[in-house]
């Protein structure tokens, strides 16, 4: 029997690839870099996943919808981009407080100041635990700066603090290692992903609705049937197998279980164009943090017209109310961060609603006290023939980040190399 045929037949691929972001792309390019035969199925339009970049009609740069920036100096990313795609954020940083816009100052309570409670947390794995918003109660802070914390996090990790732990947030950090600081890619994240998939068999519009396996042997049951191989790699977000959108044959219960145990946090992200360009200074980017809880991040470029709204857990709800209301919902909404629209009308809003997606339904895996047990169970392989990688994989172990998921489908192509090629 050849290596592509088993008992019940000859299989015309080597290897299936469920899902084309970029722990699927990264997976698959290992694969077809060393030779193997590998199908990309990817139920989205468009590959890349929750790295999408928005090109304005007007031609100006690209702004970022899903994933925002590279994370540290030393992670996977700079590699695959090379030196001259990443260049170093800066921006100028300010904020809203009870409905008014103020410098980021209004926050900087010496050590008490959000990013300063962040960096004491990240710093103390072993030394903490419970909840975050227990520590952060427990860090003599005023209403005002509970309030102001309590945002900070529930934006770095899309979800509220009451649900964040704090040994797995230190300990993720603690495991990340790709050092500091924070870079954009002025060219758009999609050329990364775009960079990956180049030449590869990348299916999209074709979602996998199930799949059915026995050791050696793994179909992708999609509307058209779908393809058989000797091995497939699930990529998609833990909850669209938890919530039935793709199905696994034959799942142990540990498998389902762990699923269950990695939801990803709420996330809407929307570029609004306005009537009117944002003034012309500063130069670099504005980023407004919204302290009261229902504005996320929103970013203005000096001279443009478009402006970017990053929002996760509860604010993600607002702007999404907001975002399906009407323009000049978003519009009302966005006023106290960016007090020169008060004289620009939206016309035009763009939504990319993370939590609604059907194919992520959330932004990112929080770390969750059970969620590096579980992330460790999601990850484990089945019988040498289905396999497992995206972000979900590290959780609790490193950041939910770009970088986490390309290093996850580097560790599965390994895995399925050392299957199908013994
Ligand atoms: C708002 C937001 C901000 C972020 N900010 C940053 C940041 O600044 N820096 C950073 O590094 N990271 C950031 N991230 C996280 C980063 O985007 C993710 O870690 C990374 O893109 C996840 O890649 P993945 O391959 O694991 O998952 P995904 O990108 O979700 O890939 C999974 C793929 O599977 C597909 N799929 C799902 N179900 C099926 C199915 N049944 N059949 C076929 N295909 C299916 C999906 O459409 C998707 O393309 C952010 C994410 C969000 C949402």
């Amino acid at each position: 029997m050849s290596g592509k045929e088993n008992a019940a037949g000859p299989i015309p691929h080597e290897v299936i690839v469920v899902g084309a972001g970029a722990a699927g792309l990264m997976c698959a390019r290992t694969l077809a870099d060393a030779g193997v035969g590998v199908l990309v199925l990817e139920a989205r339009t468009r590959i890349g996943g929750r790295i999408r970049t928005f090109r304005p009609a007007d031609g100006g740069p690209p702004l970022e919808l899903g994933a925002q920036v590279v994370h540290g100096a030393e992670s996977r990313v700079h590699a695959l981009a090379g030196p001259l795609d990443l260049v170093p954020r800066t921006v100028d940083a300010r904020a809203v407080v009870d409905g008014k816009a103020a410098a980021l100052a209004v926050l900087a309570h010496g050590g008490r100041a959000p990013w300063a409670l962040q960096h004491r947390l990240n710093g103390a794995p072993g030394a903490v635990g419970g909840s975050v918003a227990d520590w952060l109660a427990a860090q003599h802070l005023s209403p005002a700066e509970t309030r102001a914390a309590h945002e900070w996090f529930a934006q770095h990790w899309a979800v509220d603090p009451a649900r964040l732990d704090t040994h797995a947030v230190a300990a993720a950090h603690l495991g990340d290692g790709v050092g500091d600081g924070e870079y954009a890619v002025p060219g758009g994240l999609d050329s990364l992903t775009d960079r990956l998939a180049a030449g590869l068999d990348v299916r999209c519009g074709v979602p996998v609705r199930s799949v059915e396996w026995s050791p050696g042997r793994a179909h992708a049951v999609t509307d058209d049937d779908g393809p058989t191989a000797r091995a497939l790699v699930v990529t998609v977000p833990p909850a669209v197998v938890a919530t039935g959108r793709l199905k696994i044959a034959a799942l142990p219960a540990a498998k389902s279980d762990a699923a269950a145990r990695l939801p990803a946090g709420d996330a809407c992200c929307l570029v609004v164009t306005y009537s009117r360009p944002a003034p012309a200074a500063p130069l670099t980017p504005t980023v407004v943090f919204d302290a009261d809880g229902v504005r996320g991040f929103v970013t203005s470029h000096a001279g443009r017209h478009q402006v970017l709204v990053v929002a996760k857990a509860a604010a993600a709800e607002a702007v999404r109310t907001a975002a399906s209301d009407s323009h000049e919902s978003v519009g009302r909404l966005l006023v106290a961060a960016l007090p020169w629209t008060a004289r620009a009308r939206v016309t035009g809003v763009t939504v990319a609603d993370w939590g609604a997606s059907p194919w992520s339904l959330g932004g990112f895996t929080h770390a969750g006290p059970e969620a590096a047990s579980a992330a460790d169970a999601w990850a484990r392989p089945l019988d040498g023939t289905l396999f497992f990688a995206g972000e979900a994989t590290a959780a609790g172990h490193r950041l939910p980040w770009m970088h986490s998921a390309l290093d996850s489908g580097l560790r599965a192509a390994h895995d399925v190399l050392a299957a199908v090629r013994p």
